[in-house]
């Protein structure tokens, strides 16, 4: 699960590593209440999951309420790298001397957690990798010893960064860091830039963190977090019942069982002509009411004709019918259904939907017949 530039700050500030003031807004208005309270110069910053959001006009410095409110206008709403923003994070302004990047991220080579420590901050540690690999100073916590405080001493001179008052500074930051990333069981925190403001000041102007989707249950504080993580409703929807859904930009609505027969599903189709609007996956063994929660997902996005496409192994084609059946009379679907049943409980499957025989639902023999029938459905849709 990654985390939101503020509530990576928010943990960041719960494990003592230095960050700014700030509140959420959501709206305009919001936005220039939040720069009163916080008063003086403030940065109107994009809350979305994506990187690079100062170069995509994410970031904004504003005086004060008024301009602050102008920006929020100019951010909300705003596509960055296909992420709409829908929040953002008001925070008291900084000034900057220098920027610095600190990450902490799980090496699975070497498996172990890995530091990186450079003076070349503010830029995408890619490039500085690529440039200068040498100013990148890296060092592998021994996960059974822990961190040792003589290992942020070494990173910090190893990365040159030796003025006695920023590398005490530095060193604690090193060590909080260490302790919200075990703490957290996170996968990356990440800390890009790290100023330095001109009164020698060190901070995290940003925050990436990534946690552990695996460890989650061990977190119940940060369950806080999940909800706020503001997965779109589908997202949440999907991830609640044990659906995998992923959204994509066709329109052609996808439901398999298994993600291997998923994804030839969505080849098959782009293959016939026509594009998935998204990857779903209700797993082996769904039974009727997770059918019923994958249409509702499915038909909250823009889809012209849906492809159920199940193999039945433990999954009974049986119950997936069913699910199908009760589905339409609990909801409305406007759109046609090609539907393609095979294996375990195939044929009583085909039986219910044959009985019933609800108006757009078109049964196929094959997964192929069915790719272009949903096709040929879309386009004429
Ligand atoms: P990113 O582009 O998504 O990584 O967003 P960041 O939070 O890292 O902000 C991008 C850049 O905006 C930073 O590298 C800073 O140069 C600038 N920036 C962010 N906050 C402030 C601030 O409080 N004051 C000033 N002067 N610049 C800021
Ligand atoms: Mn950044």
């Amino acid at each position: 699960m990654d985390l939101y530039e503020y509530q990576g700050k928010e943990l960041f500030r719960r494990f003592g590593v230095p960050v700014s003031d700030g509140r959420l807004a959501l709206t305009p208005e919001e936005a220039s209440s939040a720069a009163a309270e916080l008063g003086g110069e403030v940065v109107v910053k994009a809350q979305v999951l994506t990187g690079g959001r100062g170069k995509a006009g994410g970031v904004k410095l504003a005086g004060g309420p008024d301009e602050a409110e102008a920006r929020a206008r100019d951010i909300l709403g705003l596509d960055i790298s296909g992420h709409v923003v829908q929040r953002l994070w008001i925070e008291k302004a900084s000034d900057i001397a220098r920027e610095y990047y600190l990450s902490l991220t799980f090496d699975r080579g070497e498996k172990k957690p890995l530091f990186m420590l450079t003076r070349e901050g503010g830029i995408d540690i890619e490039e500085v990798a690529a440039s200068a690999p040498e100013k990148i100073a890296r060092l592998h916590v021994d996960p059974l010893m822990g961190f040792q405080p003589f290992e942020a001493r070494w990173l910090c001179f190893t990365a040159d960064i030796t003025e006695p008052g920023e590398m005490k500074q530095v060193i604690a930051i090193v060590e909080k860091l260490y302790a919200a990333f075990i703490g957290t069981e996170a996968m990356l925190c990440e800390i890009n830039p790290l100023i330095v403001t001109p009164a020698g000041e060190v901070r995290a102007l940003d925050a990436k963190v990534t946690l552990d989707d695996n460890a989650l249950f061990r977190h119940p504080d940060l369950a806080e977090l999940r909800d706020l993580a503001a997965l779109p409703g589908q997202e949440r929807l999907a991830r609640e019942r044990g659906i995998a859904y992923v959204k994509l930009d066709g329109d052609i609505g996808i439901l398999g069982n298994g993600a291997g027969l998923v994804m030839s599903t969505l080849d098959v189709v782009a293959q016939a002509g026509g594009a998935p609007a998204n990857f779903c996956d209700v797993g082996g063994g769904a039974k009727a009411d997770v059918i019923v929660s994958a249409l509702e997902i499915i038909t909250a996005d823009p889809v012209k004709a849906i492809l159920f496409n199940i193999f039945g192994g433990i999954t009974r084609g049986g119950e997936v019918a069913q699910g199908l059946l009760d589905a339409l009379e609990q909801m409305r679907i406007d759109v046609p259904i090609v539907v393609r049943l095979d294996g375990t409980e195939a044929e009583k499957g085909r039986r219910l939907l044959a009985e019933a025989s609800p108006p757009n639902v078109h049964p196929e023999a094959t997964m192929l017949a069915a790719a272009r029938r949903v096709v040929e459905l879309a386009g004429a849709a």
